[in-house]
């Protein structure tokens, strides 16, 4: 039988088994699916209870694993393929026209190209257009972030885009920014926490305790962003 658990925002689903055994057992698979044994005459009301006292350790489970999960497919960049932009699922519509042009209207990514069985020059495109739009709105979401700027006594910093495979921003030594470019595929309040972290570390270079404080002063709704983002790493990265 499948049950499940509030937790925060958050809801887990488990599968529930009657055993025989004495105390109750929970396990996270790989594949992030949740599965509870309980002894034969376990109360239903007791197993919740206990499967809620663990609801932190189960969501940390899947989250370790969810680095393993396989990873999307890779993008072929043909017409009706489902692509991610700032959260929302989108498709491609590849349309055939004298004039190169990207467009986004409805849930559709329309691409308009000469040769549009050209998916080589298809992605090109897609990914200039998630670039071009990276920038911008990478720039607008730090420009929002005055009060969070003078809270830290930070000036702006500059930053810079480019491709990173295994993480979604870097501060460096001297100062400066980095995003992940494919940041543009998650939600905007989640690219506004990975700036926001990025800021705290120009303040406090290591994940020290200082630097959570900050982080937690200036986005305190930085876990659920940061689960969130987690939850999708697999779709985009
Ligand atoms: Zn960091």
């Amino acid at each position: 039988m499948k049950h499940s658990i509030q937790y925060g925002k958050k809801e887990i689903i488990f599968k529930l088994e009657h055993v025989d055994r004495k105390t109750l057992q929970i396990n996270v698979c790989p594949d992030l699916s949740v599965e509870v044994k309980a002894p034969k005459e376990a109360e239903f009301s007791k197993i919740m209870a206990k499967v809620k006292k663990r609801a932190k350790w189960i969501t940390k489970q899947q989250m370790y694993f969810t680095q393993f999960l396989p990873l999307q497919p890779p993008r072929r960049f043909l017409s009706g393929e489902t692509h991610r932009y700032l959260g929302r699922q989108c498709r491609l519509k590849i349309i055939k026209s004298f004039e190169r042009k990207v467009k986004m209207s409805g849930g559709f990514i329309n691409i308009y190209l000469q040769n549009p069985n050209n998916s080589k020059e298809v992605k090109k495109m897609v990914t200039e257009w998630y670039r071009n739009h990276a920038e911008g709105i990478y720039q607008d979401i730090l420009n929002n972030c005055q009060n969070v700027l003078q809270s830290l006594k930070v000036d702006q910093p500059d930053l810079k885009i480019r491709f990173m495979k295994t993480r979604w921003g870097s501060c460096s030594k001297n100062g400066k920014i980095t995003l992940n470019s494919e940041l543009i595929k998650a939600p905007k309040n989640c690219i506004r926490y990975v700036i926001i972290h990025e800021l705290c570390h120009l303040k406090e270079f290591q994940h020290s305790k200082k630097f959570y404080k900050l982080l937690d002063q200036c986005c305190p709704e930085w876990k659920q962003n940061k689960e969130k983002l987690s939850q999708m790493a697999d779709l985009i990265l």
